[in-house]
């Protein structure tokens, strides 16, 4: 009996089954890269006690401002912050934000052009404009170029998430809402809040542009409540560098 190897079937079927397994293996592999990569950081997984200020500038409507007094103690005091500009936002803004750009503890990230409420549901190539035109505006004013990315009002979905990811941008969102947009939260209540809920790796989220009601007042306070607690303050970049992807093992 012919060997069924070696006979001119047996070796197509043999090569036909390596092309398969070869591409199955790159098919996987790419499935896991975007399962790696798909995904909304909210939080760093860290044993240090640092975490991340984070300040949105955006405007919708109305004209909107860099809020002085905020920055105005960020750079006193040398706290690292990192700030989600809109396009047009950061175009107001621009002789204010050329004044603070060259501050190595100072990021300044992409949160979209004209900050549209559902930026998801935008067609294509509006999507990419959103996205796109922000990071060109950005680099010319602060000369530098974002890596991070922030949903307008966080709405987002996995086609957007994926394309943001493949424009070369990571996402990053916040861990908990400090809310201090809201009127009914008063300074007192800000900082309680802050002073309990933070944990080491937060990113937390404020406004820089004249929406943050009691943010300013707030800031020197709960800085000084997480400095007696042990805390330090990092960039977002610098705290994404800090992130252990080993879990921590249990003390025996
Ligand atoms: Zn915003």
């Amino acid at each position: 009996m012919k060997d069924f190897l070696n006979s001119d079937y047996g070796w197509r079927f043999a090569l036909f089954n390596k092309m398969h397994r070869g591409r199955f293996i790159l098919f996987f592999l790419l499935m896991m890269f975007s399962l790696l990569r798909a995904q909304v950081v909210t939080h760093v997984n860290t044993e240090k006690k640092v975490i991340a200020l984070t300040f949105d500038g955006c405007e919708n409507k109305h004209a909107s401002y860099l809020d002085c007094n905020i920055v105005d103690f960020l750079t006193a005091n040398k706290i690292p912050a990192t700030f989600f500009l809109t396009g047009k936002f950061a175009y107001r803004n621009r002789e204010d934000l050329k004044k603070i750009k060259n501050y190595s503890f100072f990021e300044f990230e992409n949160h979209s052009l004209n900050h549209i409420q559902h930026m998801e549901k935008l067609p294509a190539g509006k999507f990419y404009k959103e996205v796109d035109k922000n990071q060109k505006m950005i680099k010319w004013i602060t000369g530098k170029t974002p890596k991070y990315f922030r949903f307008p009002a966080g709405n987002y979905d996995e086609r957007s998430l994926k394309t943001v990811e493949e424009m070369g941008l990571q996402v990053v969102h916040w861990t908990y809402a400090s809310g201090d947009p809201d009127k009914n939260i008063s300074c007192n209540m800000l900082e309680n809040e802050i002073d309990s809920a933070t944990r080491p790796g937060d990113i937390l989220i404020f406004h820089a542009n004249g929406r943050g009601v009691h943010t300013a007042e707030a800031l020197p306070k709960f800085i000084k409540d997480l400095r007696a607690q042990g805390y330090t303050f990092v960039t977002l970049d610098q705290l994404m560098k800090l992130n252990i992807s080993k879990p921590v093992a249990l003390k025996q």
